[in-house]
């Protein structure tokens, strides 16, 4: 069943979106802004015009992850996303806020207000697709991107160890209830591969896949990655666990080159 009287939000009449995506997580700490980012570089890379619209009001990590510093322009009525050194657009709190270390303290109905001038006032142009990283579990901030923002399809990241936590469960079934179309999960840190014997040890066994939702592929634990998430380089590194997810979402979605 619909939820009733409750209006999707338009965007920017400069913005033109083919698809949107958001990552969503039970938890956080899973690797839900890796995910994210490492989603924006690999379609970028394989020419697909990409942004990232951060939606973790009070977590934010998309500019931190791409060393992105410079604060973002607007004005009343528009706001204009950054461009990475790979022009990959990025809009978050943090690229608005004059203090990056300033802790977002709003509640909820002011939290719902920056969601909307972000869903109706960023000047995106023309994009093939665009990212929302979700904050963790099934707070407000989920509750309005998933009534009030028009979206293609949503992921799930999980790392094995959480995947039967209520937590996860709990975020899912949100999703599944606002009638998104959820297109899978992606599990973060499922194995490691030592650089003795290149073996794959996977950290928690074979996990059973769950009925309900498609597993789109699993990334290693990989400290690789971790450094390069840490310190702001996610465009220097290329994971090729990500190529046959990528390739799956395109297909899912019917995502083309603009
Ligand atoms: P979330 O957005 O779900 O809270 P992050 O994407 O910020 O999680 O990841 C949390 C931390 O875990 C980051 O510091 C990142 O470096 C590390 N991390 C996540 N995934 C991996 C991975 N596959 N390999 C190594 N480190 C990872
Ligand atoms: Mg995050």
């Amino acid at each position: 069943m619909k939820p009733m009287g409750i209006q999707k939000w338009n965007m920017h009449k400069d913005s033109k979106v083919q698809k949107v995506i958001a990552v969503m997580s039970g938890k956080g700490g899973v690797g839900k802004s890796l995910v994210t980012s490492l989603l924006a570089t690999h379609l970028n890379r394989a020419g697909y015009r990409v942004g990232i619209l951060d939606c973790d009001l009070t977590g934010p990590s998309i500019p931190e992850i791409f060393g992105m510093e410079e604060t973002a322009k607007g004005s009343e009525f528009s706001l204009y996303p950054n461009y990475t050194d790979d022009n990959i657009a990025l809009m978050s709190i943090n690229l608005l806020l004059p203090n990056k270390l300033d802790p977002v303290i709003w509640r909820g109905p002011v939290l719902n207000n920056i969601l909307q001038d972000f869903w109706t006032k960023i000047h995106w142009g023309i994009l093939d697709v665009l990212l929302l990283d979700l904050p963790p579990g099934t707070g407000d901030v989920p509750l309005t991107i998933y009534q009030s923002f028009p979206m293609d399809g949503v992921i799930e990241v999980s790392t094995p160890s959480q995947m039967a936590s209520v937590a996860v469960q709990k975020a899912y079934h949100m999703a599944d209830r606002l009638n998104q179309n959820i297109l899978g999960e992606i599990h973060n840190m499922s194995y490691f591969i030592c650089d003795q014997c290149e073996k794959k040890h996977l950290l928690f066994g074979e996990l059973p896949p769950r009925d309900e939702l498609e597993r789109l592929g699993e990334l290693p634990f990989d400290p690789k990655i971790g450094k390069a998430v840490d310190s702001g380089r996610i465009e220097e590194i290329h994971v090729p666990e990500m190529d046959p997810i990528v390739e799956r979402i395109v297909d899912k979605l019917h995502i083309v080159k603009g």
